[in-house]
């Protein structure tokens, strides 16, 4: 049986959230990303200096700060 593939376009953030997901809600999918660059990930490494807020639904410091890669923990 020929296995099921997703081919998304774009390795910015919104193509690797939703292959990820994808691949996660069916294992069996293959999933493939096209970047028209030789960059993957390209705004998420510039953003927020190099230290990108990686969510927006935390409700205390402490736990924000663990959610920012690089930051210091106090
Ligand atoms: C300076 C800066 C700071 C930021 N700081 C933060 C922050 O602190 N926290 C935060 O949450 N967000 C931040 N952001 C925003 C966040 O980086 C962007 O919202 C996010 O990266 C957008 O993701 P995207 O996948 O929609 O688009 P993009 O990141 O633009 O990805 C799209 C990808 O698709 C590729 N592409 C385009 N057309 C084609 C095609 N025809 N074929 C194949 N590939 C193609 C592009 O080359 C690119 O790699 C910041 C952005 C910038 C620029």
């Amino acid at each position: 049986m020929h296995k099921k593939r997703l081919i998304v376009i774009g390795g910015g953030a919104a193509g690797f959230f939703c292959a990820v997901n994808a691949s996660r809600l069916n294992p069996a999918l293959e999933v493939i990303i096209l970047e028209s660059s030789n960059k993957l990930l390209s705004k998420v490494k510039v953003s927020g200096g190099g230290r990108c807020n990686v969510t927006h639904a935390c409700y205390s410091i402490a736990d924000m700060i663990k959610n920012i890669p690089g930051a210091l923990y106090f």
